[in-house]
């Protein structure tokens, strides 16, 4: 049933779009240069739609001085230089964003009907990925120039936004990395960094008095181009989302010292939380360290643990200043308190849960997963920079809530034909 609806929704299809004309502009027409183009008669062009192959007859324009041929329908219906209609290339991006792109030609073949190769879906949906990265990277320096301002955020506002911003490593071809230093065994790198930032609000505690991400908040930016790029994104979408706005902003982090520093640029007013998580690794580290001259080395441990959760880091450097080290043992001993005394006014545990904060970075560290390890880190992949890129901005689109924003055709004022493909 659905195979002959498809059939004839195609076939009215063309029908209605060869009664919207076929773009005749006159005898003479504009090229892309500006040059008078003559008229040069009709041609037909097939384009896959999400019905099927549909061909159009168009008005077919041939420039004399740069040897430039364009048919004015085919802009007016979005389709130049293009062999699918909008609608498929949407439906494309979809599935690539979603699967690889050989398990998306299988998703789209049993659920739709439409053969697409493996190979055209990867240009397609890293087509569509990169316009998505460029509209955004040109509407973030908008904001920031505040050629865009955003309006503030509709009341009534949600009391906590949260910005916590984690990294992990892409695997890339080895063509990506040239000359790069990484982990792998011959020193060579296997991946790439991408981080990621999520901002999402907090309306308010569950009966335990634990606070609860509100649904649909979320929002994400992304970079491969280092930590001012990424900065350069947080900061615009801090604005787009009203950061000022909010009675309590809350940046959450591992620990690592350029998130601090772009807090401290972005949001300097907002209380800045290391992750409990990486907090107690550091701290398991420590008593390992000194594992040689407590008296009770799990005894000690759990004891600073419990002053770690109340927040009193200064009773954590005491303890592990008291012993009498010298030499290497006692330099070692003094980088690994670095990390405590540099950030203990962002560990006042006690404080952020009596204030109904989070006090671990769940959120980044999911955010993290879903957008970036289910599609891109999976077993046998190695992407290029670029392509990775494209498909996460069609990720992040999507776990925005902005997917709609991508697609012309639903979010402006189209023409009703081009709608319709
Ligand atoms: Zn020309």
């Amino acid at each position: 049933m659905r195979a002959a609806l498809a059939t004839a929704g195609g076939r009215l299809l063309q029908a209605v779009l060869a009664g919207g004309g076929d773009g005749y502009a006159g005898p003479h027409a504009k090229c892309p240069q500006g040059h008078q183009a003559g008229y040069a008669g009709a041609r037909d062009k097939t384009i896959t739609t999400v019905l099927g192959p549909v061909t159009l007859s168009r008005a077919w324009y041939r420039c004399g001085a740069c040897g430039h041929g364009f048919a004015p329908r085919d802009e007016q219906l979005g389709v130049a230089g293009q062999t699918q209609s909008p609608g498929l290339a949407e439906m494309i991006a979809l599935a690539g964003a979603e699967a690889s792109f050989a398990r998306a030609a299988v998703l789209i073949a049993g659920l739709a009907s439409i053969t697409v190769s493996p190979r055209t879906i990867e240009r397609s949906a890293e087509a569509a990925g990169a316009a998505a990265g460029a509209a955004n990277a040109a509407e973030a320096a908008a904001i920031r120039e505040r050629r865009i301002v955003p309006m503030s955020p509709p009341g009534p506002l949600p009391d906590m936004l949260y910005v916590e911003v984690d990294g992990t490593g892409v695997p890339v071809r080895a063509s990506e990395t040239a000359g790069r230093s990484g982990k792998g065994e011959d020193g060579k790198a296997r991946t790439r960094e991408v981080k990621l930032a999520r901002l999402f609000t907090v309306s308010g505690l569950d009966a335990g008095g634990r606070p609860v991400m509100d649904p649909g908040s979320s929002t994400y930016v992304f970079s491969f181009d280092g930590k001012d790029t990424l900065a350069g994104l947080v900061k615009a979408e801090y604005l787009r989302r009203g950061g000022n706005h909010f009675r309590q902003v809350v940046a959450v982090g591992d620990g690592a010292a350029w998130i601090w520093a772009m807090a401290e640029d972005l949001y300097p007013h907002a209380s800045h939380i290391v992750d409990i998580y990486h907090a107690r690794e550091h701290l398991h580290d420590l008593a390992t360290h000194l594992a040689f001259i407590t008296h009770d080395p799990a005894a000690w441990l759990a004891g600073r643990s419990a002053e770690l959760d109340a927040g009193n880091i200064q009773a954590i450097i005491d303890a592990a200043s008291c012993y009498p080290l010298a030499g290497v043992k006692a330099a070692e001993l003094d980088t690994k308190l670095g990390y405590f005394r540099n950030n203990a006014h962002r560990m006042r545990y006690a404080d952020y849960r009596r204030l109904g904060m989070f006090t671990g970075s769940g959120a980044i560290e999911g955010g993290i997963k879903a957008v970036i390890c289910q599609r891109a880190k999976q077993a046998g992949m190695h992407w290029t920079a670029e392509g990775a890129a494209d498909i996460i901005a069609l990720r992040c689109q999507q776990a925005s809530g902005r997917w709609d924003e991508l697609w012309p055709a639903r979010a402006a004022q189209p023409s009703r034909l081009r709608a319709a493909i």
